[in-house]
């Protein structure tokens, strides 16, 4: 049976605390491809904070109950009710108890991927956030904390691997039987959604890893037979990132194991279950001929991510589904720095930046814009969002720049004590800095409730007789769905005046705040700052390191802009000084195009970018930032309303060309001096000079000359990594249609047998931007390569056809939103969350041109109008429509 209507919002001002505890949690999964048998002991009591003589209400979905015992007596068939969703005990005795409970589930016919499945022929599992329900009856929610015991046993053959939470206890055959079986224990309670286990045939490697107190912990990863080779950098990665914990946060690793096991069907990206991380394969393998620079960067990441949920999310927990920002946006941030400490900070800061205003910007602007702590949900699978994950860890990040390092180590610190091994909340989180630093953050707290992003203006004013600097700044916040009405944030805005030399003048503030820091504190929706002793006209560099993620405007010139683009001593904002001249002319020149004109480029941009690139002082990693032209996503943002793709798309071509044509021989020269010297390898300092190098490549590849699409041409020959090669391919495919077939078919046959590197040449040919990138996805649907029950290819072709060709999704002729519409309605029987996923692409339909708008909001009329939707796919296309 399947949950098939919608079910009513989940409110946080609704919670309570569980009815029923359960110290210990006894399982004993005997694996079979249609019908694992599972049995769950449970020692329950009720809770004293619960409400008084409960019925004990058990959460299921697609379960088949066997048996069902109370304190080993089996239960009369009138002292339960089993529905669809749930198993309750009418009138269960007020006292201590133990509960035993048989169900069978078909691991092979989970399309869902949530709950108990098999992947490749391994069995694994997925919990967050109600998987845990489809393996046995619980109450499915992240405040019920208990200790797990858990015996796994499968036919040797088929699964000779057998892994779960914790430590291993013991293993052995079962007697008189081809199966075998082990045992695993877990001495920290955790909630549901935290637990797993994988029965496979897989390959590992191992490491010891000696932690800060001298334990030896015993490190695993699992891969499919014959891919070890290409685990090695996910081990370095864990290694890196246990070590890092410890010196910056002092958190240490607490099992005497630790696995991470690669799947190659699995929704997300990769899940922190307590000492047994699952992973989509994406984020584990990795070799020089199939991974990019970007895939060692993501994988580093994720890694780090998933480890460090082990102190931000496993040892503290989430109270409810609502604080889910409280492990993910703090664990982002934490990844980010560590990512930062291993690379270059700012080109990283950057990077995240980007991703935020490309991502969670629009997210924000659109009717799916939510806080960063929701207060009400349908489907809570649908909150995995930029907004709670990236916004989340702004927010961290906010906190760390009002309290500085020392005050915001001490709040992490005071957390980390005060709450382990709690289920907390938001409040909690902030109480611990507000407590370890003396401070009021109940303003701020307004970050955490407060959805859409808000909008400074800053002015500037210098008074040469008074010699004193005047900056007027003012904050708006639009309302968002449901809320019309808004109180002004706390926005950490990190300042500098910048003097005619490009040194920093020193900021006397005249109001005795804590100016001197560069931290402007804006708390009201109009206030001014004033500094004296100015004695020469300054150049403001505003929110510098992004410290707020607000949508600045200022009044400043192209002059000033371009100063700062070379003298800033904030590498953020030189970087950005750049770009905010090229979308301001891009907004422009998308509105000339629509009127049939065309715009010359800005000198005074050529002439920016080409300072950059000549300055040999600077890392390759920024250079190749730097050069970066706004995308087409960034661009419709900025033009908000009434969008049209297309024009977008002709501006920035237009942009590419001219910068391409102005700055050949430059290009040419830089790209001729970062030629590659001696072997491959993923470090940093590699990566930043092949961004360059392939930089370079694609801007002259712009200008789409002969000589420059030959060069292409000559690079994808000799690549001898797949940075290089993919680069390569990417730009004969989007620059040389001439050279694209024959270079895709020598992609697809020299890397057919390897399903990650198909998933590159799908997403690529998906972003084609021309009117036949539709039949050519459509084709390759039903190429042998694609899968539909496999997400990853799903999201390679189909979510980058959405997510990243906005002028073939947006077509004119709304075929691009049949395709994906169509796919969605295809998806959403076999897997609602992947359905759902790719169903938020329409997520600014709203800011399109009316034509396009008429043809979106057709397409998700027609996905909402099909019978049987899932509550995934109905929550998301009902507040699309909303
Ligand atoms: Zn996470």
């Amino acid at each position: 049976m399947s949950r098939d209507a919608v079910p009513p919002p989940v409110r946080l001002g609704d919670y309570l605390p569980p009815d029923w505890l359960i110290d210990t949690v006894h399982l004993d999964v005997r694996l079979h491809p249609t019908a694992s048998r599972i049995i769950a002991r449970l020692a329950m009591r009720p809770n004293p904070e619960g409400r008084e003589g409960s019925p004990i209400v058990l959460d299921g979905d697609e379960l088949s109950l066997k048996s069902l015992t109370l304190d080993g007596v089996p239960l009369a068939g009138t002292a339960y009710v089993v529905t669809p969703t749930a198993l309750t005990l009418l009138a269960p005795p007020q006292r201590a108890l133990t509960l035993e409970i048989e169900t069978v589930v078909n691991p092979s016919a989970n399309t869902k991927l949530m709950g108990l499945y098999r992947s490749s022929g391994t069995y694994c599992t997925q919990c967050e956030a109600e998987g845990f329900r489809r393996i046995t009856y619980f109450p499915d929610r992240p405040d019920v904390l208990a200790v797990y015991t858990t015996r796994i046993e499968a036919e040797r053959e088929e699964a000779p691997v057998l892994l779960g939470n914790g430590n291993p206890v013991e293993s052995g055959a079962v007697e008189g039987t081809s199966r075998h079986y082990a045992v695993w224990h877990d001495p920290w309670p955790k909630p549901c959604y935290l637990f797993a286990l994988v029965g496979g045939r897989l390959d590992r490697i191992t490491e010891d890893f000696v932690t800060a107190t001298g334990k030896k912990v015993a490190l695993g990863i699992y891969v499919e037979p014959g891919k070890t080779e290409r685990a090695g950098y996910a081990m370095d990665a864990l290694k890196r990132s246990m070590r890092w914990d410890e010196e910056v946060f002092g958190c240490e690793y607490d099992l005497d194991v630790f696995n991470i096991v690669a799947v190659a069907d699995f929704n997300m990206g990769a899940m922190e279950n307590k000492g047994l991380n699952i992973f989509n394969d994406k984020y584990v393998l990795a070799s020089p001929q199939t991974a990019t620079d970007a895939d060692y960067a993501n994988i580093e990441a994720i890694i780090a991510h998933e480890y460090f949920h082990n102190w931000t999310g496993n040892r503290i927990t989430c109270r409810d589904w609502f604080q889910l920002c409280l492990k993910e946006g703090l664990t982002v941030f934490r990844d980010q720095e560590f990512s930062a400490d291993a690379r270059s900070r700012p080109v990283k800061r950057i990077s995240d930046v980007r991703l935020l205003k490309g991502h969670q910007f629009p997210e924000d602007a659109g009717p799916l814009a939510h806080p960063v702590r929701p207060d009400s949900y349908r489907e809570i699978n649908n909150f995995y969002t930029a907004t709670v994950y990236e916004k989340g860890a702004e927010v961290v990040r906010m906190l760390k720049t009002l309290l500085g390092d020392e005050g915001f180590r001490a709040g992490m610190d005071l957390y980390l004590d005060r709450h382990d091994g709690d289920a907390a909340t938001v409040e909690d989180f902030l109480a611990c800095f507000a407590d370890a630093n003396g401070v009021d953050l109940t303003q701020f707290a307004l970050w955490y409730a407060q959805s859409g992003t808000p909008q400074v203006t800053v002015s500037g004013c210098w008074d040469e007789a008074g010699r004193s600097y005047t900056l007027d700044v003012v904050q708006t916040l639009a309302p968002t769905p449901g809320q019309s009405e808004k109180l002004p944030m706390v926005i950490p805005l990190a300042i500098g005046l910048v003097g005619p030399d490009g040194a920093d003048m020193p900021l006397t503030p005249d109001d005795g705040s804590n100016a001197e820091r560069g931290v402007l504190l804006v708390t009201q929706p109009r206030q001014s700052f004033v500094f004296r002793d100015i004695a020469q006209r300054p150049v403001p560099s505003l929110n510098r390191g992004f410290s707020a993620p607000v949508k600045l405007t200022t009044d400043m010139s192209t002059a000033d802009l371009l100063f700062l683009a070379r003298h800033d001593s904030d590498p953020f904002n030189r970087f950005d000084a750049t770009q905010t001249i090229a979308l301001s002319h891009l907004v422009q020149a998308t509105a000339a195009a629509r009127a049939g004109a065309a715009l010359p480029a800005p000198d005074a941009l050529v002439a920016a970018l080409g300072a950059t690139l000549e300055d040999g002082t600077l890392d390759p990693a920024f250079v190749a930032q730097a050069l970066s032209i706004p995308s087409e996503t960034d661009v419709a943002r900025e033009i908000g309303e009434d969008v049209d793709p297309d024009a977008i798309h002709h501006a920035r071509t237009t942009l590419r060309q001219a910068v391409s044509g102005a700055l050949a021989p430059a290009l040419a020269a830089i790209y001729a001096r970062h030629a590659p010297a001696g072997i491959y390898s993923p470090d940093a300092a590699s990566a930043g000079r092949r961004a360059l190098r392939n930089t370079c490549l694609d801007l002259l590849a712009a200008g789409g000359t002969e000589e420059s699409l030959a060069r292409a041409q000559a690079h994808f020959e000799g690549a001898d990594n797949m940075t290089d090669c993919f680069f390569a391919l990417s730009v004969l495919a989007h620059a040389a249609p001439q050279a694209r077939e024959a270079a895709l078919a020598a992609f697809h046959e020299r890397f057919r047998e390897d399903p990650l590197v198909v998933d590159k040449w799908l997403a690529l040919q998906a972003q084609i931007a021309e009117p036949q990138a539709l039949e050519r996805v459509r084709g390759l649907t039903q190429h042998p390569a694609f899968a539909w029950s496999n997400p990853n290819r799903v999201r390679a072709l189909i979510g980058s056809f959405a997510g990243l060709n906005p002028t073939q999704f947006h077509r004119i002729d709304g075929a691009g939103h049949d395709l994906v519409a169509d796919a969605v309605i295809d998806i959403d029987g076999r897997n609602p969350q992947l359905a759902a996923r790719l169903l938020a692409a329409f997520k600014s339909w709203r800011s399109l041109e009316p034509v396009r708008r008429a043809s979106a909001e057709a397409a998700l009329r027609r996905v909402a109008e099909k019978p049987g939707l899932s509550p995934d796919a109905s929550d998301i296309v009902g507040r699309s429509l909303g």
